[in-house]
């Protein structure tokens, strides 16, 4: 398992002090699960790459772990750990660069608080949640993101993707930072759950957290995760991270409607679609899009965060709900120049509405579940016939989920304002009716982590116009 760091800060080659690695040799330090190598690939002013080669013990990994009491016992030695980066990476990391991770450097201490452009690139990592979550965890640090995700097996593209990733991360941080972000990340991407967390690890998190993990939007995520689902040294961390920022508007907007997934609870499932929805809309090239049935707008504050979208305009039947719109989105602060990108409105989807004819893109994100449904033939016709955007991205629960709750009751929906909660293959009978109806193709994606029997917990489907421009 391979992480490089490589940056083309002048002199480049300042990052062997920044990382107290002598550059003209390899180096080797034991880890408890193998031995991590340091050596530099490319070195010159210009350029300069710093190699971390993880090789791990897979049989002394299972001695020095005792004997386990687990289902599958050949796990122990049939597993992913030795090809990727997990925690044992950022054990790695912690003890192969550990000055730099403590913000020290002997020769030119000026440096640590440099600024440099940066670039991560880890070989293999595994993210539950797939490239949404990896979106959500890295971005909002600053991070440009280049994923590539790879197949399960190629001789079968059907079986589809795994959850591995080659992920290159670019940003201008200093070291100190990038490796924080490092540490602390990419146990959280894998997600693993088999190895202990006891009440040390609330120091180090904290610790390696200072400074960015406060103000995270998907901080619940990051701790629920990195302690391993235990919820109380989770809610202690969170704790003390969130005394530090006091509770704000913001924890509010992280409430997802209606989610009560035990695991990961604010987590933003609801966040997930919208960052889901938010990207489809940007890669079918939409310049003007309409959120409809944009509730608290949540993610019209999305859209307006992308240049590429010219005009957004929010819409609901609820006044209450375009009033804490407006509030969140600070309308009343906004300059003519913001306002004339902006704007919201009330009405219904179930009649023919003027105002939302000339978009070319559009999202209903978890909004027909509203609906009675033999009100939703009227939305089809608002929305698909009259309206018509190019591109529309829908989003409803998927009910076969729901039995993975933990307080789930058979027949009860995830909210009580809900009509109706589709199966898969309800969701799809319904979006392929109406694509072949309307004139538009049709395309489907799960929201979240994918279980094998039950799918994900939401569902999307992405609508084209047949004759569209995008
Ligand atoms: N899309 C938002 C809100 C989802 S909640 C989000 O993802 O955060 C569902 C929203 O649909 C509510 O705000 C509700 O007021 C709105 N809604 C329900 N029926 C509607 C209708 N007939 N016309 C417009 N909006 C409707």
């Amino acid at each position: 398992m391979l992480l490089t760091i490589s940056t083309t800060h002048f002199p480049a080659d300042d990052l062997s002090f920044l990382l107290h690695k002598h550059p003209a040799k390899i180096q080797s330090v034991d880890i408890s699960s193998g031995k991590a190598h340091i050596f530099y690939p490319e070195l010159s002013a210009q350029k300069c790459t710093a190699a971390l080669l993880l090789d791990i013990d897979p049989v002394g990994l299972v001695r020095s772990a005792g004997p386990k009491g687990n289902d599958f016992a050949l796990e122990q030695y049939v597993n992913d750990r030795p090809y990727v980066a997990s925690s044992f990476m950022s054990a790695a990391i912690a003890k192969a660069y550990s000055s730099a991770l403590n913000g020290r450097c002997k020769d030119k201490p000026e440096l640590v608080d440099t600024a440099m452009p940066f670039t991560a690139k880890l070989a293999v990592l595994p993210v539950k949640g797939g490239e949404v979550i990896l979106k959500a965890l890295f971005e909002p640090l600053g991070y440009a993101i280049n994923a590539v995700q790879h197949p399960l097996d190629t001789t079968y593209p059907d079986w589809g993707n795994s959850r591995y990733f080659t992920v290159e991360l670019s940003h201008q941080v200093t070291l100190q930072q990038l490796l924080s972000h490092l540490y602390v990340l990419i146990p959280v991407c894998d997600n693993d759950k088999h190895y202990w967390v006891n009440q040390e690890e609330i120091e180090k998190l904290l610790a390696k957290g200072k400074g960015w993990l406060e103000t995270h939007p998907a901080r619940e995520l990051i701790v629920r995760r990195y302690m391993k689902g235990q919820r109380s040294l989770a809610n202690q961390t969170l704790d003390v991270l969130l005394s530090k920022d006091q509770v704000d508007a913001d924890t509010a907007e992280m409430e997802s409607p209606g989610i009560n997934d035990a695991e990961e609870p604010q987590l933003r499932i609801h966040d997930l679609r919208l960052l889901a929805a938010k990207d489809e809309l940007l890669s079918a090239g939409a310049k003007r899009v309409v959120d409809l049935g944009c509730g608290e707008g949540r993610l019209i504050k999305l859209l307006l965060a992308e240049k590429q979208f010219e005009f957004v305009l929010g819409m609901d039947v609820s006044y209450r709900s375009l009033e804490i719109a407006k509030e969140r989105l600070k309308m009343d602060r906004m300059t003519e120049r913001q306002l004339q990108r902006v704007q919201l409105i009330q009405g219904s989807l179930t009649y023919r509405d003027k105002r939302l004819q000339g978009f070319d893109g559009a999202a209903l994100v978890e909004v027909i579940e509203h609906l009675d449904e033999h009100r939703l033939t009227a939305l089809e016709i608002s929305v698909f016939e009259y309206a018509k955007p190019e591109v529309l991205v829908v989003t409803t629960p998927n009910a076969e989920y729901n039995v993975r709750f933990a307080d789930h009751e058979a027949g009860k929906m995830r909210h009580n304002d809900h009509r109706f909660e589709w199966t898969r293959p309800e969701f799809e009978a319904w979006a392929n009716r109406v694509a072949i109806q309307f004139g538009y193709a049709v395309s489907f994606k799960p929201i979240g982590e994918v279980d094998p029997e039950v799918g994900a917990l939401s569902q999307m489907a992405i609508f084209k116009q047949e004759e569209s421009g995008l």
